[in-house]
């Protein structure tokens, strides 16, 4: 796959947006600039049904230091040309292109754009929160990293704290290839089996993070992926590209 051979050009923007541009053709997908930050593009990608049908929601790259994100995003469309254009996919290959190029978590700006989208300066959020108003959508994934972090693990926001068994099925598919967070408590919540269930109502303190927006405005389900950043980035890659394939192909098909 591509990812080994090209695994130091992680942060090399313009060769993610050559290698997605070579999915869409393949593919039969769009890619559209929709906004342009720090003289940098930014892009969506959609699949020509996603007029007619509610939308599957994935992002990657909100966080500039978390490349394992990026990479498995376009590894899983990669592997999954022939298939893509049958989907209803709405997708932001990368949110923090300057966070991207730079290593950084933050924006040019010093700004954690996964802070803000209650109300976002940042004109590529400003552009999805209006893209996304009026579709449905029906599944958000959003793509992440953790510096600390000791295993693979999600979040999945929930109202009741009640799991339907859905999070373990993922969190399985990534487990060939990283084990699950043994933590039970990431990032000041409680975690189990490398499963979190923020609950909506206890948010973080610092602003409103982008899948939490759409969990609350859009009611769907959402799930955010966290693999550890210090692993071997192909682990990385295979770990949430499988858990993308495992929610799109067993429940989607
Ligand atoms: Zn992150």
């Amino acid at each position: 796959m591509s990812f080994t051979k090209n695994s130091y050009r992680s942060h090399d923007y313009k060769f993610l947006l050559q290698r997605w541009r070579t999915v869409c053709r393949m593919a039969g997908l769009r890619m559209e600039k929709v906004a342009e930050i720090d003289g940098l593009p930014c892009f969506e990608v959609t699949s020509p049904i996603i007029k007619e049908h509610s939308a599957i929601y994935l992002s990657a790259g909100i966080h500039g230091d978390e490349s394992g994100s990026t990479e498995a995003l376009l590894a899983w469309a990669e592997s999954n040309l022939d298939r893509l254009s049958s989907l209803p996919l709405l997708i932001y290959p990368c949110l923090n292109p300057w966070g991207l190029i730079n290593n950084s978590r933050w924006d040019a700006k010093g700004t954690d754009l996964n802070r803000i989208w209650e109300n976002p300066s940042n004109p590529f959020i400003q552009h999805i929160i209006s893209r996304t108003k009026n579709i449905t959508i029906e599944l958000v994934i959003t793509l992440h990293e953790d510096f600390d972090g000791q295993g693979v693990y999600l979040y999945e926001p929930s109202r009741n704290g009640i799991s339907d068994g859905k999070a373990d099925e993922i969190i399985s598919a990534a487990t060939p290839f990283i084990a699950r967070d043994p933590r039970r408590k990431i990032d000041g919540r409680k975690a189990k089996n490398g499963i979190i269930r923020p609950r909506p109502t206890n948010p973080p303190k610092d602003g409103i993070p982008e899948a939490l927006y759409f969990y609350l405005t859009h009611k769907c389900p959402t799930f955010t992926f966290e693999t550890p950043s210090e692993l071997d980035l192909s682990l990385r890659v295979q770990a949430q590209s499988a858990m993308i394939g495992h929610l799109l192909c067993s429940d989607l098909k």
